[in-house]
């Protein structure tokens, strides 16, 4: 294929993805292309790619599906009119939401809940990608940091520390995190960053567990019948201080309300994707005696530096998540290996 062509991997059907060639796409105003060095698969994409039907609103002239990917890093290839704090040739990762900045949404600071435009970036698994609203989206890559040191900023490392911010844990607290996928891992490392005393990582995927306590699990404990017995007794019947849900589905973020005590937090990431809705007990114990929050990926220009200022300063290492390398062109079967979550694999690293 020519140099001055795109390949994107696009979703063609329920579960079915495929490299296609198209142009390079032209900048609009505020925007940026970037041309890929590395990119990676979300769980989110696999929501995307099973569960949600295809909207053709979403889906570009020249392709027959949806370009598919929101976490990349790459280099400046164009810039649009108007953008101002980016320029051709630097370095650059986006976040995985854009937003436009101007909105009540974005001036609260709720950038990932931006309603002026901004929204989830789509076709990462590309040569080259588009970055709308780039100035306040995008941010440039110190030099000191390799691609693969930066990329979980552009998602799961910002989510992993938002459910642990929004979770409010502090030194000495005792924590419970419920699924240790790459979101899981990143609020395991964030909550020991932040100076959290137990942490107990819920996980029965050996790797998994394996890499929870590598990057600051003091215990791991299987999932299973007595999950929340287990972790009662282990803060001496009381329950934790503050429990994350990163997996998505009813049965941890009920486990996970009833382990939290009386006035913790239960901070949920997890993406509920395909179910028609969830609930929280109301029994003994119930939720109303504890706080509940739900949080989607923080994003934006700030955001990024603060991350990859964490990564250059305060030795926050996820290399480790990186537990396969492709090639773009193999993305369709970097997304097989992904969805079986067999040889250990957590990310796997896509290189155009
Ligand atoms: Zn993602
Ligand atoms: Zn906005």
């Amino acid at each position: 294929m020519s140099e001055d062509a795109n390949l994107t991997c696009v979703k063609v059907g329920q579960e079915v993805v495929q490299m296609v060639e198209g142009p390079i796409p032209e900048p609009a105003d505020g925007e940026i292309i970037v041309r890929t060095t590395l990119t990676t698969i979300c769980g989110s994409d696999l929501h995307i790619l099973d569960e949600s039907p295809l909207n053709p609103a979403m889906v570009p002239d020249h392709m027959r599906g949806l370009p598919m990917g929101h976490e990349a890093v790459g280099v400046v290839h164009r810039i649009g009119a108007g953008v101002r704090r980016l320029a051709v040739g630097q370095r650059v990762i986006s976040s995985c939401f854009t937003a436009c900045g101007w909105c009540t949404q974005c001036l609260e600071g709720q950038l990932s809940a931006c309603t002026g435009g901004g929204g989830l970036l789509f076709g990462c698994q590309s040569r080259y990608y588009r970055v709308p609203y780039a100035d306040i989206s995008a941010a440039p890559i110190p030099d000191e940091l390799s691609d693969e040191q930066v990329l979980f900023a552009t998602d799961i490392m910002s989510t992993g520390l938002g459910a642990v911010e929004r979770g409010r844990v502090g030194f000495g607290d005792t924590v419970a995190i419920f699924g240790q996928g790459p979101v899981g891992l990143c609020a395991t490392a964030a909550a020991r960053a932040r100076g959290a005393g137990l942490i107990i990582a819920v996980e029965g995927v050996p790797e998994r567990a394996a890499m929870a306590r590598r990057l600051g699990a003091s215990r791991v404990v299987a999932p299973g019948e007595d999950t929340v017995q287990t972790l009662l007794q282990l803060t001496d019947g009381g329950g934790v201080d503050v429990a994350i849900e990163a997996v998505g589905v009813q049965v941890t973020l009920d486990m996970a309300t009833r382990v939290v005590r009386r006035g913790g937090t239960v901070s949920s990431v997890g993406i509920y994707g395909g179910l028609a809705g969830i609930t929280l007990p109301s029994g003994v114990p119930s939720f109303y005696h504890r706080n509940v929050v739900f949080t989607l990926c923080p994003v934006g220009h700030d955001r990024l530096k603060r991350l990859m200022r964490l990564v250059q300063h305060g030795a926050f290492d996820l290399m480790p998540l990186i537990t396969h390398r492709m090639t773009l062109a193999e993305a369709p079967s970097a997304y097989e290996l992904f969805r079986a979550r067999e040889s250990g694999t957590l990310k796997i690293g896509l290189i155009p």
